[in-house]
């Protein structure tokens, strides 16, 4: 499978790009992984807004999720244009926020939870609940033998390393600095990245929900500190074959 970053930023996006967003593609299908905002406007340049077949959305923070409504409004006129004939699932946990996704007959909501097996085309979807201040998942998307593992956002706690265990690529959320704890606040630091990566044996890291300060180099040589193998900084568009 093909993943193109998106975006990579936490909280808001930087100037012309986008927080979380994830485009994977395999054999003619098309899945987004998160939509948050900016992600819309910037997928265009890789994708037709048309041609997704789904979306996955792990928890209903801002910066996950915000662009859900145009990408309905997208969905809406391409429809009553005639481009596209099918409504499109949005697959997201349960809550308050769940019936937004539907509108009228363009969109429609699945929920998933912690046991929950999802197909969508080659693509297989599992999930472990994450430790952060509103529901949210961890989720692993296998495609022919290869397994992309991705954290959305989370403090760290041990059942991750069994769920990602030797998984291809560890797409980590990085939203501090080794020296700053994120465990209230429900996120991993760079050293927490790197520690995960190691325990669960992935052969690569991309750190991503980026902070909007410091130096980002320091966050791949603090993650390298406990982890091994090769560590990467999440950026615009960068595409990675699994
Ligand atoms: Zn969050």
């Amino acid at each position: 499978m093909k993943v193109t970053v998106i975006g990579c930023w936490g909280g808001f996006p930087k100037a012309g790009e986008a927080t979380s967003g994830y485009l994977l593609e395999h054999g003619g299908c098309r899945l987004l992984l998160e939509c948050g905002s900016g992600v819309v406007s910037l997928l265009q340049q890789k994708a037709d807004l048309g041609d997704l077949d789904g979306v996955i959305i792990t928890h209903y923070h801002y910066d996950h999720c915000c662009d859900i409504g145009p990408l309905q409004y997208a969905r809406q006129i391409k429809t009553q244009l005639g481009q596209i004939h099918k409504p499109l699932p949005i697959y997201a946990p349960d809550g308050e926020f769940f019936k937004l996704l539907k509108w009228e007959d363009y969109t429609y909501g699945q929920s998933f939870s912690q046991d929950s097996i999802i197909s969508i085309g080659p693509f297989e979807a599992s999930f472990i609940k994450n430790v952060h201040p509103v529901e949210a998942y961890s989720v692993k998307i296998t495609c022919e033998g290869r397994t992309l593992a991705f954290t959305s956002d989370t403090s760290y706690f041990e059942e991750l390393n069994d769920f990602f265990y030797c998984s291809d690529l560890l797409i980590s959320e990085c939203s501090f600095y080794d020296y700053m704890d994120g465990t209230k606040a429900g996120h991993l630091n760079s050293a927490q990245a790197g520690m995960l990566a190691e325990k669960a044996q992935v052969k690569k890291l991309i750190l991503t929900h980026l902070p909007h300060f410091g130096n980002l180099e320091d966050l791949m040589a603090q993650a390298k500190q406990n982890y091994s193998g090769q560590v990467l900084l999440a950026e615009k568009f960068m595409e990675i074959e699994l």
